[in-house]
């Protein structure tokens, strides 16, 4: 038996045991670590916040889609199994899916020995490797991060602590977004469609939306009554105001984060190549660049010579290429190179059943884009939900 281990149910690994679930790998054990028993789909997360979807709607539930929480071993959480739905494919031997889901973190990566240490204190062995855990925010990039600002990254604690900001903001409260990115933008205009009574700001260093979508959204945020702080940053939050880099003060009951991703948070993994920026470099193959045996794609990973933005579309798209070149390695078979569009389409809600699309330097608008993402969305969260 080969030990396949998948690390993180990321939007790429979702696509992975999709396809696992369809035709089963033969003669190999699968494992897939997650920290959360659940993926959240980023793209419905400001629908939520909206609160035009339930949580319910937004999220996958990852033993299902393993198939095999059956399987749990000795060292998980003690959760009780989740039965495999009805009807989801099993293998033809009666085996199932042969995948078993440990709801823990993975901490390190000991690429040498082919060994991944996780924070419930199991080891776990490989063959092949795959990791797709996504990315986080660093909160010393900002003093008073930590302590004082609701981080949009890791999702699972950016929704637990909305609910609870959302319990105690007040009408008239001031509410501040850090970030002018597509999803700081979209997440701002889904909190004031939440709250109307709250005061809302934007506080954005630099424009890094695509196209002309930057004046669509500039237009948008100005008729909402959204304050702007462009072209300054953050240098400290604390409970009740934000500094800014120009030396203003900006009050703020609730500063959320939501600037760029960096990989100083991921997995600890001496001897596996880098890029500049320190994220999982790749070759063609989706395969580390260093260790063959390893893979890595969506947000944690870099393919040399081809980068692109760090977005759930180029995670999804990563999916099919990292299974079929999973299968291959795990054959000892020749890889086969794949490589990311160079242009994809971007659907940015605007919180009140309002989207903005855009392509290249192309944008559009309008209540159909929200009908025709909300399609898109559902038909994602759909295909991928066993059962
Ligand atoms: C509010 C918001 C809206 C967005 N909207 C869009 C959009 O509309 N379109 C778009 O293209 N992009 C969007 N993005 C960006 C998109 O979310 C990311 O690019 C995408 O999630 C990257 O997918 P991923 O598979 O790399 O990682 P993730 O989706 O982050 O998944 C990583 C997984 O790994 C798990 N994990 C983390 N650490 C570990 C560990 N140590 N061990 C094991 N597992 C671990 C996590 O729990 C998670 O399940 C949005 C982002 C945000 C924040």
């Amino acid at each position: 038996m080969k030990k396949l281990l998948l690390l993180g149910g990321g939007h790429a690994h979702v696509h992975v045991l999709k396809s696992m679930a369809d035709a089963p790998l033969d003669g190999c054990d699968v494992t897939l670590v997650s920290p959360y028993d659940r993926q959240v789909y980023s793209g419905m997360l400001p629908g939520w916040v909206a609160g035009h979807y339930s949580l319910e709607d937004c999220v996958l539930p990852l033993p299902p889609l393993a198939g095999a929480a059956t399987r749990q071993g000795p060292g998980d959480s003690g959760r009780t199994p989740k039965a495999v739905p009805k009807g989801f494919p099993r293998h033809p031997s009666g085996r199932g899916n042969n995948i078993c889901f440990r709801q823990t973190a993975a901490t390190h990566i000991d690429a040498e020995a082919r060994r991944v240490h996780c924070a419930d204190g199991s080891e776990l062995d490989f063959d092949v490797l795959s990791i797709d855990t996504g990315t986080a925010f660093d909160p010393a990039a900002i003093d008073g991060a930590a302590e004082h600002a609701l981080l949009v990254r890791p999702i699972e604690q950016f929704i637990a602590r909305w609910q609870a900001a959302r319990e105690r903001l007040q009408p008239d409260d001031p509410v501040v977004m850090v970030g002018g990115g597509a999803a700081g933008i979209e997440l701002l205009l889904a909190m004031h469609h939440a709250l109307p009574n709250c005061r809302f700001a934007l506080v954005s260093a630099a424009n890094t939306l695509p196209g002309t979508v930057g004046p669509r959204l500039a237009r948008i945020l100005k008729a909402r009554g959204i304050t702007l702080y462009p072209a300054t940053a953050a240098q400290r939050i604390f409970a009740d105001r934000i500094v800014l880099t120009d030396g203003r003060e900006v009050a703020s009951a609730c500063t959320i984060v939501a600037i760029g991703a960096t990989a100083g948070f991921l997995i600890p993994a001496p001897g596996l190549a880098r890029d500049e920026r320190g994220f999982i470099e790749t070759n063609h193959f989706l395969q580390s660049t260093s260790h063959t045996r390893i893979f890595a794609a969506g947000d944690c990973a870099s393919m040399a010579g081809h980068p692109r933005p760090r977005s759930g579309v180029y995670a999804v798209r990563a999916g099919p290429p990292l299974i079929a070149n999973i299968r291959k390695a795990l054959r000892d078979e020749p890889l086969a190179p794949y490589t990311p569009q160079t242009r994809s389409l971007y659907l940015i809600s605007t919180g009140n059943r309002h989207a903005i699309g855009s392509w290249g330097s192309w944008s559009w608008e309008g209540s159909w884009v929200w009908r025709w993402k909300d399609r898109i969305d559902r038909a994602f969260m759909t295909r991928y939900t066993a059962g």
